[in-house]
Order: structure tokens, then sequence, then C-alpha cells
């Protein structure tokens, strides 16, 4: 009864550690040789991190992160529009953390490793194509070393293999690229000294231009600490752009000029983009929401289930909530298509409202409005927007996005039934 997994990234790696939990057998195919922290940061919510907790890496993660204290929105001029409380200061009983995206990956690979006696995960084995049998599923792959076929049987697949998911293309055929909206994100990390908090979040900017920033990790000595920011600008989407490569560098001159006047007196983004050394470009980038992820004993999970715009920190937070709700259902239901189906049911339509949700009202939405109403220029905010507009619309995306502050910390860990 094993569960086929392709892919190990957050995905992967969190379904791989909760189906440990629940001694269901697993085995999962990486098509990269080795896991090296790739990316940059990345946040996860509450309701991921409890999850994370409820794996055991509460100290690790405190170890490789920063709790995020506060989420802001800036105008174009550094001007403030609304700010609010994030994490433990908001009142959840889990924090949110801002971590490296490759270093979280690591930390569940290697404690993936440490927690199995057997060899679980396979590197360098590239999936190709899926077969749904009568009573089981084949996924071939390509050994990236010999460049020989392998196959391996199981009870189901789980398809955790990202935004370009070779399965979800079987599956999907004439689906195509991914969905550009004409804006591409720039990506760096520098050492610089925090802002605000010294753990808040910060959007500053409009629709075509943009600059999010926070730290992912707390002050060394110095008082400095690692800075994660990403610069975006926007294109008209009919220009043709490259294919979706989280690990594509850039020099910094294809944008840096756009922001010559954004430095001021609490965060100098121009400094911070000029003293940064490896800078990744990425579009953003999205898909429909699909009608459906299961075939027969094959399911799509995390960005290859519903890959969507990095505006809500929802990413990767996502990718684990639906590795533990599938894994509750594959215990509860049985390793087969019941389980997978049960499992869609719950998260297809949750997850296809936060990739509508990102297009258009993302947290980020309100600024275009006050770009539009004033400039980004201002004395007192409420004389553009009032605090019950700001207020409205970030509580109806938190409901959304399952983070209502009261109902979550009601709820227990997803698998806490079964443990
Ligand atoms: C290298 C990299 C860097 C990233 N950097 C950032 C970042 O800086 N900020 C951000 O917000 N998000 C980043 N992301 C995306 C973010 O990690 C995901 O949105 C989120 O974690 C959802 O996770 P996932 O497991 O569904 O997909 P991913 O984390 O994308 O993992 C997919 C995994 O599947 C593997 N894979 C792909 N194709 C195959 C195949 N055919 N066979 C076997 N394995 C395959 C990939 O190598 C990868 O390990 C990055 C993703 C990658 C792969």
């Amino acid at each position: 009864m094993t569960v086929l997994i392709c892919g190990a990234g957050i995905g992967g790696l969190c379904l791989g550690l909760s189906l440990q939990q629940l001694k269901i057998p697993f085995q999962i195919f990486e098509a990269s040789g080795s896991i090296k922290p790739l990316g940059v940061g990345i946040n996860l919510q509450p309701n991921a991190v409890r999850e994370l907790y409820a794996l055991g890496i509460k100290d690790d993660l405190k170890r490789i992160g920063i709790q995020t204290e506060e989420f802001g929105l800036f105008s174009k001029k550094g001007l403030e529009i609304w700010t609010e409380p994030r994490g433990l200061k908001a009142g959840y009983n889990v924090p949110q953390f801002s971590v490296h995206r490759g270093e979280l990956q690591k930390l569940l690979y290697d404690t993936l490793i440490e927690r199995t006696k057997r060899n679980t995960i396979n590197l360098g084995l590239k999936a190709i194509s899926f077969k749904n049998l009568i009573s089981s599923v084949q996924l071939q792959c390509v050994n990236t070393n010999s460049n020989k076929p392998e196959a391996f049987d199981g009870d189901v697949l789980v398809a955790c293999d990202g935004i370009n998911s070779s399965i979800r293309k079987q599956l999907f055929p004439d689906e195509g690229d991914p969905l550009w909206n004409g804006a591409i994100l720039w990506r760096g990390l520098t050492v610089a000294s925090p802002f605000r908090t010294d753990a808040s979040m910060v959007m500053i900017g409009h629709d075509t231009q943009r600059f999010v920033s926070y730290p992912i990790s707390t002050k060394d000595t110095d008082g400095n600490a690692r800075i994660n920011w990403i610069a975006e600008l926007k294109y008209n989407p009919d220009k043709p752009w490259s294919k979706s490569d989280w690990s594509k560098k850039v020099d910094k001159s294809k944008f840096l000029n756009s922001f010559f006047d954004w430095s001021f007196d609490w965060i100098d983004p121009l400094k911070l983009i000029s003293e940064t050394s490896s800078i990744y470009e990425y579009p953003m980038v999205d898909r429909d929401p699909l009608q459906q992820w299961t075939f027969e004993r094959t399911t799509l999970l995390g960005d290859a289930a519903h890959p969507t715009y990095p505006v809500g920190s929802n990413g990767a937070s996502q990718a684990i909530i639906d590795a533990r709700k599938l894994a509750f259902n594959l215990k509860v239901t049985g390793t087969n298509e019941k389980a997978l189906l049960n499992y869609e049911k719950e998260m297809l339509p949750l997850t296809a409202k936060i990739t509508l949700a990102n297009r258009n009202s993302g947290p980020d939405a309100l600024l275009q409005v006050v770009e539009d109403r004033c400039e980004g220029n201002f004395n007192d905010v409420q004389e553009i927007i009032s605090q019950n507009e700001l207020k409205a619309h970030s509580e109806k995306y938190k409901s959304v996005a399952g983070l209502n502050i009261e109902k979550l910390n009601n709820s227990k860990s997803i698998l806490s039934s079964l443990i």
C-alpha cells in the first residue's frame, strides 16, 4: 500500500512527513539530484505553522526563520496606508513565520531522512508520465544520471511537482504554459538593518510598480538581519516572457533605474537592491483553477494543483495544508481513489477561491486604489481611504485564505485525532 509522491518540494516533503507519522508507506521521486537551498524568502501563515509544529519541527523553525509581527501597505512615497499585527501579535495562538524557502525545504528533507529508517526519497528520478491501472498506479520516471527509464507501482500517485507539473500536463495536455499577468518579479536577499518592528512585512507602491520586503532572520550582533525583497514592474502581458523558472539569475541593471527615487527614511529599496549580489527573475504567473484534480488513483497537490500569484503568502502554506488534509483522508479511508476524492472535495474549492482572490483582490489590492485617488501623496490617509474600508478588505481576504483568528484558534491540527 505505497503512496507514490512526485516532487520533494515543500508539499511533497510535508506529505511524506505526515504519512510517516501515520505509518503509511510512501516513496518520493525528485527530479533534482540534490536538495540545494534554492529560492529566497517565503511566508508561512499560522494555519500552516500549526501543522509544522504538529510535525515536531517547532524549534527548528524558530532556528531558521523569524516570527512575523506586522504587515503593512505603503504608497510609492513611502507613506503608511495600513498596518496590522500578524501572527502572535494579532492574537493567533501560533505565529506566522518568514523563512528562506530553500532552508525550509532542506529542514523538511533532513527531518524526513532522519525519521525514516529506509530510503524513502529518490533523488535524480524525473517523473515523465503515469498509468492508472485497475487496482494500482504506475509512475514512469527517467533516471537523470543514467538517462534510463524506471517504473514504480503504488496504490495512489500524488503529483507535488510544482507549477510546471508533468503529471498535470498529462492530465490536461491542452492547458499550455502558466498564465502571465504582465508583472515581473525580481527577488533578492541582502544583509541590512531591519525596519519598523524588525519583523515587519511591507508592500510599497501600486499595481505597476511595487517593492515588497521582510526580514527572514532575527538581528545579528551588528544589528543586521537577512532582508528578503521583491521588486516588481508591470509590462504589456502580450510581450513574450521566459517560462517560469524560480532559479533564473539576472543583473540588477534590468530594473534598478525604475527605483532610483525609492529611498525613504524608514526603508531604502534602492540601497537594498544595489547591495544584493544574486537576483532572481520570475514572471507573475498562475493557472486557472481546475474543475478536477483526481483521476482514478492519481491526484494533484500544492502548486501542481493550484499555482497562485505570490501576493498573499499562501503558496507554501497551502501546499502544507493540502498535504495534511490528504494524509488525513488516506489514513481514514485507505490508500484509494475515495481518499483522493474526499481530499479534492474539501481543498479544490478553497484553493480556487484563493487563486482568484490573488488576481485582483489580494491583500495588496488597495495600494492601487490609493494611487488612483492621490498618486501616493497625502497628509492624512483617512482623507483618501477610510480605515473601515481597509479593515474590511483585510478581514475578507483572511476569511478566504482560512485565516480567521477565532476559527483557527478554536481548531486543532489536522491529524490530531489520528495520532
Ligand atoms: C527552486 C524553487 C525556488 C522557489 N523559490 C520561491 C521563492 O523564492 N519564493 C516563493 O514564494 N516561492 C518559491 N518557490 C515556490 C514555492 O516553493 C511553492 O509555491 C510552494 O512551496 C508550493 O510547494 P510545492 O511543493 O507545491 O512546489 P515546489 O516547492 O515548487 O516543489 C516542486 C518540486 O517538484 C520537483 N519536480 C518538478 N518536476 C518534477 C518531475 N517531473 N519529477 C520529479 N520531481 C519534479 C521540483 O524539483 C521541486 O522540488 C520556489 C520553488 C522552487 C522549485
